[in-house]
């Protein structure tokens, strides 16, 4: 969240000599440590560090946290990001020194467990997936859908033909689909929705050719759908001799219910930091594994964990692998997180997670569905689309509805996506919330439906309780503020902002 300028102004709270640690005596001050650092890399003069007391640091973060929206304080019903809430096991689980002291470079004999946890946790998602081979490395979805496409590549490479340039993304895509594709190089070509919010099986004949490279494509789609063609759908594009990429950021409503391995896909990203319930948000670590079919492994980024007679160790690259994506092994720590998630529910539970999931989609659907326009017909999956262009007369727009939601004490859920609804409101409530938070979410959005009616400044000028009101996001993306000292550039863009 921004802060205002009063609070970045109050940031400036250092002084000379506060201290809020204190060294353990001549291990770092004085002794041999000292004086076997050459003397050309010592420090001579200070870094210039805030000098602060520890109560002064606490009360500042606590502070600046208590400003803010999260998943431990507040419902978070940010549809196409699977907010669920994360145990504090699995923070447990990664805090362990067992892990943290590790080094990437250590050799395998020395790192046993931590290649079993890999292990495991990749024939967990096998399992759950359908696949046949993951690498753990890609740090995020977009990340996984970049491996993806170089996947595609490479395949495609290997296998000769005609030249494959495009690239099919249905209209309803996550925007990082048409984003990684294009940043690879290849040709972006959008496939309609139908009027039942799915993939539009004519227009997608008619750009099948020899020319396609792969088809992305996320199920249930970001409408909350379940394409009813999928099998139709993967038959086709592999019969122009396509690939099939599912973007598998969502799969909270799949879990121990249907694969995308058994739909026909051969490449697939998964987000450990949404379904697999590590935190996520505000740009911090996560792990996107990609998955692939026999038919795909030789492509992989290396190296991948094996099991072997003598345990489990890291393989050499396949002479055709793409190559690493990132350094070491990605960010284990998400993955002991989602390996204790795993390890909790096991089978059984992973399945309720999904049943609850659609459970709560469903019940919220139904109890707004008279007060709002869903933007599709019948059941959804783990989310679902309303779409607020009826407000449009009192000059409401879905995001004062999101806004106006925090001033009851929800973080907004998703607005303007997906693009193929006009006025989105994506409804995303997972499977951690209770009866009674839906019940009380409900209600606030009665109530705001009622004040778009009798009072819609309210709505338009909201939120009303919070320290800060309506940044200017364009600004905000464009022109981030990074550094509080830089005050005065922060007051013009403040001015601007307002104006
Ligand atoms: C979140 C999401 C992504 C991107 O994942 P990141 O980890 O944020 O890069 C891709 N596709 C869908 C459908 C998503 O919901």
């Amino acid at each position: 969240m921004l802060i205002s300028l009063d609070d970045r102004l109050s940031f400036e709270k250092s002084k000379p000599g506060r201290r809020a640690v204190s060294l353990p005596k001549g291990r770092f001050s004085d002794g041999d440590s000292l004086r076997s650092i050459p003397k050309g890399l010592l420090r001579q003069t200070s870094i210039g560090f805030p000098e602060l007391s520890e109560p002064d640091i606490v009360r500042h973060f606590i502070n600046l946290s208590r400003k803010n929206f999260s998943v431990d304080t507040h419902f978070y019903p940010l549809g196409s990001c699977t907010m669920k809430y994360n145990p504090k096991v699995n923070e447990w689980a990664a805090r362990q020194e067992k892990f943290t002291a590790l080094h990437p470079l250590q050799s395998d004999a020395t790192v046993q467990g931590m290649l079993q946890i890999l292990w495991e946790l990749e024939e967990g998602l096998k399992e759950i997936s359908g696949m046949d081979r993951f690498t753990l490395q890609p740090a995020a979805g977009a990340h996984g859908e970049l491996t993806g496409m170089m996947l595609v590549r490479a395949y495609h490479a290997a296998h000769g033909g005609p030249t494959r340039t495009k690239v099919l993304v249905p209209d309803s895509s996550h925007g990082t689909n048409p984003a990684s594709a294009a940043l690879f190089g290849y040709h972006v070509v959008e496939i309609k929705s139908n009027s039942h919010g799915c993939v539009d099986l004519e227009d997608l004949k008619q750009h099948l050719d020899e020319h396609v490279a792969c088809l992305m494509l996320t199920n249930p789609n970001t409408l909350g759908l379940f394409e009813k063609n999928i099998l139709e759908i993967t038959k086709l594009v592999h019969q122009h001799g396509g690939l099939l990429y599912y973007d598998g950021a969502n799969l909270n409503p799949l879990l121990g219910i249907a694969r995308p391995g058994d739909m026909g896909f051969d490449i697939i990203h998964i987000n450990l930091h949404k379904t697999f319930s590590t935190p996520h948000g505000g740009g911090g670590p996560g792990a996107g594994p990609v998955g692939v079919k026999k038919h795909l492994i030789p492509f992989l980024p290396g190296p991948l964990v094996e099991q072997t007679k003598k345990g489990y160790a890291w393989a050499s690259h396949s002479s055709q692998s793409i190559g690493r994506v990132k350094l070491f092994h990605g960010n284990v720590g998400v993955m002991i997180r989602a390996y204790a998630y795993l390890k909790t529910l096991g089978k059984e539970g992973l399945r309720k997670v999904s049943e609850a999931a659609i459970l709560n989609a469903n019940y919220m659907k139904e109890m707004l569905k008279d007060t709002f326009r869903v933007a599709t017909q019948g059941p959804c999956m783990h989310e679902f689309v309303l779409s607020l262009k009826s407000f449009a007369a009192q000059g409401v727009h879905a995001g004062d509805v999101g806004k106006r939601l925090l001033d009851f004490g929800f973080h907004a859920p998703t607005v303007h996506f997906p693009l193929v609804v006009p006025e989105a409101l994506m409804i995303e409530p997972t499977e951690t919330e209770a009866r009674e938070t839906l019940d009380l979410f409900i209600e606030a959005m009665k109530e705001i439906a009622r004040e778009i009616v009798t009072d819609p400044e309210k709505v338009k000028t909201a939120p009303h309780t919070l320290p800060v009101r309506r940044p200017n996001d364009v600004l905000a993306a464009r022109k981030p503020i990074l550094s509080y000292r830089d005050q005065v550039r922060e007051k013009v863009l403040l001015a601007e902002a307002a104006a």
